[in-house]
């Protein structure tokens, strides 16, 4: 996983353990084996080749203003139809699930989605009218990300969500720095607390000060970013964490 981050994938690239890079200097002046390097996803790469065949006026008739064209996006969870789509920009998140998605698997209510991969935010199912583009999302202190959504539906416990979450990356963290590796080490020990019924409200504290933590000093985006599901957790379901 954390190979997907730019640095570390030349790192592995060149024979060496996957650790990020110190930046500067940037991959794109000192990349693989120091020569100047282009790292960007497939999906950008497949989007500049559809762009030269069908021409922009084509592409940009698609999405909205500011977000252009299609998006390949990964449905999964509690859903009827999961799987690989492209969509316009535009759709609601609603849309997404239902008519594309086919709705929840058991006709169950949904509880909350997350968005754009394991370091992605988790957000209640009310705010599912939110309209699929980067504009929208923004407006909503979300992310696109690697365009995955995954929807739970109501019989899970945001607790064991988080579990899964937290197991993710603390086996992911490669280990380079101390805030992330050992951030995850605790976060394991209290999110267990939670799951078992022990936690205090000591815990909690400490678990919203870890997450702080991870966000403002992790090296890399990994540890960064994994505290953003973690935070917005909290955010939106606290009530249900906390009720120790
Ligand atoms: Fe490694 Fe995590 Fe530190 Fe990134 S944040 S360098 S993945 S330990």
């Amino acid at each position: 996983y954390i190979c997907g981050e730019g640095s570390t994938l030349i790192e592995s690239m060149e024979g060496k353990i996957g650790r990020p890079r110190s930046k500067p200097p940037y991959i794109k002046q000192n990349g693989y084996f120091n020569l100047p390097t282009l790292v960007n996803n497939v999906e950008t790469f497949s989007a500049v080749a559809m762009i030269m065949n069908m021409g922009l006026d084509e592409f940009v008739s698609y999405g909205t203003e500011k977000s252009p064209g299609t998006k390949l996006i990964c449905l999964c969870g509690n859903i009827k139809h999961p799987g690989t789509y492209e969509i316009p920009f535009g759709l609601t998140l609603k849309e997404i699930i239902y008519d594309i998605g086919g709705g929840m698997s058991d006709d169950k209510d949904m509880k909350f989605i997350q968005l754009g991969g394991a370091s992605g935010q988790i957000i209640p199912a009310d705010m599912a009218e939110i309209k699929y583009t980067y504009e929208d999302f923004a407006e909503n202190d979300i992310s696109v990300g690697s365009g995955a959504i995954l929807v739970a539906d109501e019989s899970n416990k945001i607790v064991d969500y988080m579990k899964s979450v937290i197991d993710f990356f603390a086996h992911e963290s490669c280990g380079k720095c101390n805030p992330c590796r050992e951030g995850h080490r605790e976060l394991k020990r209290i999110i267990n607390k939670f799951v078992n019924g022990q936690a205090t409200e000591k815990d909690f504290n400490n678990m919203v000060d870890i997450a702080d933590l991870l966000a403002d000093a992790s090296f890399c985006a990994l540890g960064r970013s994994a505290a953003v599901p973690i935070k917005k957790a909290i955010e939106y379901f606290k009530d249900e964490i906390s009720n120790y």
